[in-house]
């Protein structure tokens, strides 16, 4: 954002954009890219079909992945620098946006499992300190909470604490043993997940999931140790509703009403994010939706955030794919 000098080591929001392969569909029926990466932080669309287009053509973000960038490399790039952060006491989140099937939880499952090695590591680096790990799963669909960890079905709510800020009542922590237990945990949440979506129609484009794993650390030996203070921070991992669920302008001669068609917590998310990247002054409107209430602590203040955006690189997905462009632009 304009004023602010960071380096892109402490940048607070970090973008990239993720382009991924056609597949065979799109393949035979010659639904070629329009998109090519032209350097390694900007996309641009091919100037014979741009010139009708009133639209820039070209879009610069911290980094651009093409169709053969591997997860391993947009995490390296685009993500692990936020999230080990939290080994250091600082909240951070990451995103996966854009539409239905531009690659989000393909990107998301890929980068939480590195995020997951990589937290490890860390904590085994760092041996004069004990840590206490803790892992939470919840999804949001149509403005209702629920928890992934557990069969029980009902809505969570969200009680306002006077210490912690928001939190959701009853939501299933559990305190990790070791790695293979959080992988566990993991397996859960993805059949959860897809429970959910036999029994409602198109939840996984229409849902949210947010993994949380919570970090308190202390020194073991306070009489040696240079930093002895307690520290305690959260990483979220959210792979978003699809992104059509934001469209400002629905397609001509849609009968969607409003209301089955946007997504309040993706909207509001846009709104919360563009006013971040402006500077952290002035209301923010987290308690709009239920996504940015229960992200409130990881995001602003301190927290750091990398936003990967998931572009589809069909010619019959272009105008959703200059949506997640337009809104990766105003996160920065
Ligand atoms: P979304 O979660 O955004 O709806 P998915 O992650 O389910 O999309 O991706 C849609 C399909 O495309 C899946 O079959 C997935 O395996 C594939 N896919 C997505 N991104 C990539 C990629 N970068 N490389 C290879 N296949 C991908
Ligand atoms: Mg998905």
């Amino acid at each position: 954002a304009e004023g602010r000098k960071n380096s892109p080591e402490e940048e607070s929001i970090v973008v990239s954009v993720r382009l991924r392969p056609l597949n065979e569909k799109e393949l035979a029926r010659n639904d070629g890219s329009d998109w090519e990466c032209v350097s390694n932080n900007t996309i641009a669309i091919k100037s014979n079909l741009s010139e009708r287009i009133v639209f820039p053509t070209a879009y610069t973000f911290d980094r651009v992945f093409g169709f053969d960038s591997p997860t391993k490399q947009v995490y390296e790039e685009g993500a692990k620098e936020v999230i080990l952060s939290v080994v250091k006491g600082i909240n951070s989140t990451i995103f996966a946006y854009g539409q239905t099937s531009s690659g989000k939880t393909y990107t998301m499952n890929g980068v939480t499992e590195y995020a997951i090695a990589d937290i490890y590591k860390c904590i085994e680096m760092h041996r004069e300190r004990e840590f206490v790990l803790k892992f939470s799963a919840m999804e949001i669909y149509n403005e209702a909470v629920r928890d992934l960890l557990s069969a029980d079905g009902t809505p969570l709510r969200l009680l306002d604490d006077p210490e912690k800020g928001t939190v959701v009542e009853k939501l299933t922590e559990e305190v990790l043993r070791d790695r293979s237990h959080l992988q566990e945990l993991l397996s859960i949440c993805e059949a959860q997940r897809k429970i959910g979506e036999t029994s409602l129609n198109e939840t996984s484009s229409r849902s949210h999931q947010i993994l949380r794993l919570t970090i308190q650390s202390s020194a073991r030996d306070f009489r040696h140790a240079r930093s002895s203070g307690a520290l305690a921070s959260t990483v979220n991992f959210v792979d978003l509703a699809g992104s059509e669920r934001a469209s400002q302008t629905l397609s001509a001669g849609s009968r969607l009403k409003e209301g089955s068609h946007i997504n309040r917590s993706l909207l509001t998310l846009g709104t919360v994010i563009r006013k971040l990247s402006k500077g952290r002054n002035g209301h923010i409107p987290y308690r709009d939706s239920k996504l940015t209430r229960i992200l409130q602590n990881s995001l602003g203040g301190n927290a750091r955030t990398a936003i990967i955006c998931t572009l589809s690189p069909a010619r019959s997905h272009v105008e959703q794919s200059r949506n997640t462009l337009f809104f990766a632009s105003c996160a920065k």
